[in-house]
């Protein structure tokens, strides 16, 4: 029994080792990885039901390490926010995606709106609508092509200091998303204090639906609640067949999903956009 108590106490310990110098090769490389442009922006078309088309799109950042293949976000976004990296890394997403949707915008999707994943710290950057409204201008892209994703949690911050922020966002006539709805703790008086436009639903409801009760009266309760205040609805993580006709039938506008599509590199998104396919 000592023996293999020892033998655990040492797996153990290495798997500890080896996850620290996991994260810290990570951390070493991050540093480094934006000025080797090692960064790569994935889109994920989002569908109208209307016309099952593709009205926009997620984007999604990758890391290309040489020798270590695509890393996921949920690997380096949470590092990026402690060390800092998160500022540099959100403008240049930023900055790609603007440049991106105007070119489809005047090739290839003349109305396309597309989302970008703003972090806590980003939305707390005090220049964060500055440098919008500088890059919108210097890619010329219209302001309504461009939408934020933000979480629920960010929503229990100061309201005399987030509210300004929104506010300031609004004016430039950026919209303004509710991502993971329904994980959070938003109460309804959150949604009617903030200027957002579009609640997306969380994945883990969509996952369950139609089997698990909770999830479906959930999901009606939200997309009642959004139409109620003026808000457009995406679902997002549709999988299969049986969520999307629920979800249709629940009066969902638009959704996301691996049913449509995975997140894509440019050229495959493009490939999308210029069949104009029905997904
Ligand atoms: P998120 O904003 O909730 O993004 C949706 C995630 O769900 C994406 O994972 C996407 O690939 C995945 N997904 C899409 N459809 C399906 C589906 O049908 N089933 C399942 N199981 N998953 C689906 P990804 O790309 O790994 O991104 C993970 C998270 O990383 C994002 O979650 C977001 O919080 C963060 N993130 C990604 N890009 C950025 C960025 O540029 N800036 C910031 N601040 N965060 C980012
Ligand atoms: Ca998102
Ligand atoms: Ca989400
Ligand atoms: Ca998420």
């Amino acid at each position: 029994a000592k023996e293999s108590g020892r033998n655990n106490y040492q797996f153990f310990t290495t798997e500890l080792n080896v996850r620290a110098q996991h994260r810290y090769a990570l951390e070493t490389n991050l540093r480094r990885a934006l000025t080797e442009q090692e960064f790569l922006v994935y889109y994920q078309p989002k569908i109208s039901l209307e016309t099952s088309r593709i009205v926009g799109a997620e984007a999604l950042v990758r890391w290309q390490m040489p020798g270590m293949g695509l890393i996921p976000p949920t690997e380096f976004i949470p590092i990026s926010e402690e060390i800092g990296l998160i500022l540099p890394l959100g403008r240049w997403v930023l900055e790609q995606v603007c440049r991106q949707t105007c070119a489809w915008r005047a090739h290839l999707a003349p109305d396309i709106v597309v989302s970008v994943n703003i972090s806590p710290k980003q939305f707390q950057d005090p220049s964060l609508c500055k440098f919008i409204e500088h890059t919108l201008q210097e890619t010329k892209l219209p302001p309504s092509a461009l939408q934020l994703e933000i979480t629920e949690g960010l929503l229990m911050g100061e309201l005399d200091l987030l509210l300004p922020v929104f506010e300031s966002i609004k004016k430039l006539g950026v919209s303004i998303s509710l991502d993971d709805f329904g994980t959070g703790f938003s109460s309804l008086s959150y949604l009617q204090r903030f200027p957002i436009d579009n609640l997306k639903i969380d994945r883990s409801f969509i996952h369950k639906i139609p089997a698990n009760q909770d999830s479906v009266v959930l999901t009606h309760a939200i997309i009642a609640m959004a139409k109620a205040l003026g808000m457009s609805v995406t679902a997002e993580g549709v999988e299969n067949a049986e969520q999307m006709l629920f979800l249709t039938d629940s009066g969902c506008q638009e959704m996301q999903g691996f049913y449509f599509s995975q997140p894509l590199p440019v050229e495959q998104f493009e490939k999308l956009l210029q069949n104009n396919r029905q997904l």
